[in-house]
């Protein structure tokens, strides 16, 4: 069974929204696993400390390099083979072709930050990977992992429908997915463009190819193979 191990001091966000809709009713029918891992469990002292200041002065606090090793090695067999991935907005930014990749193989075993980050220590000891899932900053590694999480889980077989098997979608073909339409046919005045009411298959499928690409090379140009 795919699965992931969590490493976080909120363990009480997982499953989270997770636990919903997909995702949710995979979980129940045992498609994925998940289990959550209260870094603070391997905290130090009477009051289970995980962070101190960072050394050469600053703000904010970091993980202590120790008390997240500790926990890593408690949590993980020596032969687990899942990829270790530190949710960090330094890493490398999460694509849907690494999406995959991560699906398609045992699981995952991801590290939440927490306050500045954690001592770069732990990250090479034992060989952390970091991942990011945007330019920006958020106040903890947890919204990261549920949304890595998210994109993997609904990839797993048997957790989306078979009509919905994702390969028509933004970005599993280098484009933005071409606009839908559905019901009325009439909305305030606007029509459903006639090529999708014509029946014609070839021809539909020329002019959602066509709309992806216009798409892409107006939103997303970045994604569109560069010209020489
Ligand atoms: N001081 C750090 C940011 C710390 S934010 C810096 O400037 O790089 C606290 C934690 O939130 C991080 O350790 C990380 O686990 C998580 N986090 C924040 N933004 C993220 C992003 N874009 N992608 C993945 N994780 C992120």
């Amino acid at each position: 069974m795919w699965s992931a191990t969590v490493f976080t001091l909120y363990p009480d966000m997982f499953p989270g929204p997770l636990g919903t809709s997909l995702a949710g009713d995979a979980l129940t029918r045992g498609l994925w696993g998940l289990e959550p891992r209260n870094i603070r469990d391997h905290g130090q002292g009477r009051h289970r400390a995980v962070d101190d200041t960072p050394a050469g002065g600053g703000p904010g606090m970091v993980i202590r390099a120790d008390v997240l090793a500790n926990s890593l090695d408690a949590g993980l067999q020596p032969d687990d083979q899942r990829p270790r991935l530190l949710m960090s907005p330094r890493g490398r930014p999460l694509t849907q072709s690494r999406v995959r990749e991560l699906a398609a193989g045992p699981g995952v075993a991801l590290v939440c930050g927490r306050f500045e980050g954690v001592d770069e220590r732990v990250i090479e000891a034992r060989g952390l990977e970091e991942v990011s899932i945007g330019d920006y900053i958020l106040s903890g590694g947890e919204m990261a992992a549920l949304v890595l999480l998210d994109a993997c889980v609904r990839l797993l077989p048997g957790v989306m429908g078979k009509e919905a098997s994702g390969q028509d979608e933004s970005f599993e073909n280098g484009l933005l997915e071409y606009p839908h339409y559905t019901r009325p046919r009439d909305f305030e005045g606007r029509d459903i463009p006639a090529i999708l009411l014509s029946g014609d298959h070839a021809k539909i499928a020329a002019w959602r190819r066509a709309q992806a690409e216009a798409l892409t090379r107006h939103r997303r140009p970045d994604l569109l193979p560069a010209k020489r």
